[in-house]
């Protein structure tokens, strides 16, 4: 019974621990932890390496599966109308929390230099968004790890491949044999994932100055660090899971283990869109949601939906507001509201993006972009929290669109999924 469980949790019980040695190093010796990020690096990069083309085979793959046009628009209407409300409420949550909190309050704590990239995006626009989705060279923009153009194009493919009729056919079982033997490598990743976290955490950890420095900064900036993490915890322990019971009639406990390596490699790696190959290999093989759904569902999600991110964009710019001390009238907060919905959405699946697209939210109430001065080296810190939140947001969503279809029969674990292919 007990050697049946650890067989079965094997890898998961590996990554817990990688965590927790990555933590342990990196706060006693921070040196060690520091030297031991190439780990880290070799599993971001090999997530990184297979996550461009499992985007445009699963999309492709999706649409072409799907069949119809309008089947294909039932599930986009859907997928994006489940991302717009639950980042709305997120957003809504962030809000309440830090206006009950008022962690700003007296004044901001310290402030640090801006980096470049922030500066750069002070014109930043959904203009920009807008014409980013097309990219004249679309090897280019997947060359800087731009997803979101590859999402449309292979929208765009897919649709195109199911109006030939039997010439696309030919891409399908192609696609599906490419996207068989990604999801093999994926395997392959995550045996490697407890040391590749491991490395990340001590890393992260040894380069912040070890354990006193980072318990230092959350003290620091500890109302506001504690602001963020409620609201985060409201949403993802609360109201994620009242959503997912309500629409699916899963259970929320079992449906987070099964989701647990994929959570942990977003709390590791502090980007969804790396994480995306373990959200897809959970969600389809371990919590058995369809590939159909989450073909589309996830790889969109990765790159628009953020709860978490929508959630920490409010309670950032309210902080930085206080921290100045300006109130902000009830029609700013509606502008923080929406601003921070479309912040999330820009926001590329990587580590502290929200940062940048935070420009585009305090523009919208007049702060001044140093404000996030004042945030930044707490940053990196609470991005591995929100881009959980960010994860386990995307996982839920493909659970309720794939009840929404009508489907979500085929729940299964690993053992029968195993049992199944051999
Ligand atoms: N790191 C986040 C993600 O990848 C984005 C952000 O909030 O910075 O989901």
């Amino acid at each position: 019974m007990m050697s049946k469980f650890f067989k079965e949790n094997f890898i998961l019980l590996g990554i817990v621990l990688g965590v927790i040695v990555g933590g342990v190093i990196g706060s006693i010796l921070p040196g060690l932890g520091v030297k031991l990020g190439f780990l880290g690096e070799l599993f971001l990069n090999a997530l990184k390496m297979i996550v461009l083309p499992l985007i445009v085979v699963s999309i492709t793959l999706s649409i072409i599966q799907l069949g119809s046009a309008r089947n294909f628009g039932s599930v986009g209407m859907k997928t994006i109308f489940y991302y717009t409300i639950t980042t709305a409420v997120a957003v809504f949550i962030g809000i309440v929390v830090v206006l009950t909190i008022n962690p700003g309050e007296g004044g901001g704590a310290f402030a640090g230099a801006l980096p470049e990239n922030v500066r750069a995006k002070e014109g930043f626009s959904f203009i920009d968004l807008l014409l980013s989705l097309f990219p004249p060279n679309i090897i280019s923009a997947a060359n800087e790890f731009k997803i979101l153009p590859l999402v449309v194009a292979s929208v765009l493919f897919g649709a195109a491949f199911s109006k030939l009729g039997g010439e696309g056919r030919v891409i399908e079982e192609l696609f599906s044999a490419v996207n068989k033997a990604i999801m093999k490598i994926v395997q392959w990743i995550i045996y490697f994932a407890p040391i590749g976290i491991m490395g990340l955490i001590s890393y992260r950890i040894g380069i912040a100055g070890g354990g006193e420095a980072v318990a230092d900064l959350v003290l620091q900036l500890g109302k506001y660090s504690i602001s963020v993490v409620a609201g985060l915890l409201i949403h993802g322990l609360i109201v994620l899971p009242v959503i997912l019971f309500v629409f699916t009639r899963r259970n929320p406990f079992i449906y987070v283990s099964q989701l647990s390596k994929a959570l942990l490699t977003a709390f590791g790696t502090a980007s969804s869109s790396a994480t995306l190959p373990i959200t897809m290999k959970c969600t389809e093989e371990d919590a058995g949601v369809s590939p159909k759904i989450t073909r589309f569902v996830l790889p969109m999600g990765a790159t628009v939906n953020m709860d978490g991110t929508a959630l920490y964009e409010a309670v950032a710019v309210i902080f930085i507001a206080q921290s100045y001390g300006i109130a902000l009238s009830p029609t700013e907060l509606i502008a923080v509201f929406l601003t921070a919905t479309l912040a999330a959405i820009g926001a590329a699946g990587i580590p502290e993006a929200g940062l940048i697209t935070m420009v585009l939210v305090l523009q919208a109430v007049g702060l001044p972009i140093e404000g996030i001065g004042l945030i930044l080296a707490i940053d990196w810190f609470l991005d591995r929290f929100r881009t959980t939140v960010n994860v386990w947001g995307d996982a839920v969503g493909s659970a309720v669109i794939e009840k929404w279809e009508g489907g979500g029969e085929g729940e299964q674990t690993l053992t029968q999924f195993q049992a199944q292919v051999g």
